[in-house]
């Protein structure tokens, strides 16, 4: 007789979901600081808006919470409208998703399917490796430029996405600028990517980090949508609105492709809190230059910092930086913790690409920037000494 277990607790899961490697979150806040027995712990980790969320849209949810008995507006009516008016687009090009990660899925549950394949670039956003897997299709990762790139280390090298495209390319997943790299692409050869893709591939553009850019010159997927009806582009509430909790995002695209993304949603996707933030959040421009303009000078904080510190980072125009570490980064980060910094070691996938090494770390305030600066700095050398211990 086997020694194996003749019954299934966990049932007979499709090959492609158990191929699965999970996604592993990190330790709440409150966890570390009981842990560490550190009073206040700095979470630098997720990317979130450090000044908080959108007063405006702090002042919807504490309106809507009389209306927690009915279910939401299923077509989101209202946040349709606002985003269609904020951006120039119809109504019947936005799709709702319960975060843009949402969004993604549905792209991945329209379009993907086994014998089909979806082209990404390795250090790509890690949602769409686990979209394009659970829809049991291929991941085609193309391989990104290299860490000695003149012009654009660890980013996406485009052309050879291009190239990776065959007739059973179905989705191109781009994040402009990308996480966790920060890498960002020009509108001349992004536009030369679009020019290259057949018409039976959707581009899915994620912008999530789109409004820290502040540049007119940075492609607007929402403007190239008039030139490639095959693009979708993806935006999301989470980051620079500071709405993370409440989980909405959404893609603009040809109507023809928002009508089919709308018949694999759940019928009510999107909470009402969700909804009325979001619309809120949407005018309050007041909010969002503050929040991009703190978040310049962070980011340029950082680079002050490592240059002087001779730390190498990865070059960003989003809300985080990516700093090369001489260490493991499972060890710096678990160093950091002990000083009651929270950051996010790029490991995983991420290991046999050259970042394994690396630390993505949110940009905060002045004054949690410093903090962790001043942290990273004394485990840094403390390492040096010391050696690592995991
Ligand atoms: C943070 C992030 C998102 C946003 O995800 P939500 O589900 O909207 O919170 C999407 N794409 C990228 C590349 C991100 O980094």
């Amino acid at each position: 007789m086997s020694q194996e277990p003749t019954h299934m607790p966990a049932g007979r899961a499709r090959d492609c979901v158990q191929a699965i490697r999970p996604y592993v979150p990190g330790k709440p806040a409150e966890e570390v600081a009981r842990e560490y027995g550190i009073k206040e712990v700095l979470k630098l980790a997720s990317n979130e808006n450090p000044l908080g969320p959108s007063p405006r849209a702090l002042q919807a949810v504490r309106d809507g919470l009389t209306d927690l008995h009915v279910y939401p507006d299923g077509s989101g009516f209202h946040l349709k409208r606002a985003i269609g008016e904020h951006y120039g687009v119809r109504p019947e090009q936005v799709t709702l998703g319960n975060g843009s990660n949402d969004v993604l899925e549905l792209v991945a549950r329209t379009y993907l399917e086994p014998g089909s394949n979806a082209v990404f670039s390795q250090h790509a956003f890690a949602v769409y490796a686990l979209a394009t897997q659970a829809a049991g299709a291929e991941a085609r990762v193309v391989p990104a430029r290299p860490a000695d790139d003149p012009e654009m280390p660890f980013g996406a090298d485009l052309a050879a996405m291009a190239a990776a495209i065959d007739a059973n390319t179905r989705v191109l997943f781009l994040a402009n600028p990308n996480n966790p790299t920060g890498t960002w692409v020009e509108t001349a050869e992004l536009r030369a990517l679009l020019d290259a893709v057949p018409a039976h591939v959707i581009v899915v553009l994620d912008e999530a980090y789109t409004e820290y850019v502040g540049d007119p010159a940075f492609p607007d997927g929402i403007e190239l949508l008039a030139h490639y009806p095959n693009l979708v582009t993806i935006r999301t509430f989470s980051k620079i609105f500071g709405l993370a909790a409440l989980r909405v995002g959404f893609a603009v695209s040809d109507p023809a492709i928002a009508s089919l993304l709308d018949r694999v949603r759940q019928p009510f996707n999107v909470n009402t809190l969700a909804l009325r933030a979001a619309e809120a959040a949407l005018e309050d421009d007041e909010f969002i230059a503050e929040s991009r303009a703190v978040n310049h000078a962070g980011l340029a904080q950082w680079m002050r910092a490592a240059d002087e510190r001779g730390w190498q980072t990865v070059p960003s125009r989003a809300n985080f930086i990516t700093v090369m570490t001489p260490f493991p980064a499972g060890c710096v980060f678990e160093a950091l913790l002990q000083e009651g910094v929270i950051v996010r070691p790029l490991g995983g996938m991420e290991a046999c690409g050259g970042l394994s090494q690396a630390l993505r770390i949110t940009i905060g305030t002045t004054e949690q920037n410093a903090r962790a600066i001043e942290a990273l700095e004394r485990v840094l050398a403390r390492l040096a000494d010391k050696g690592c211990s995991s």
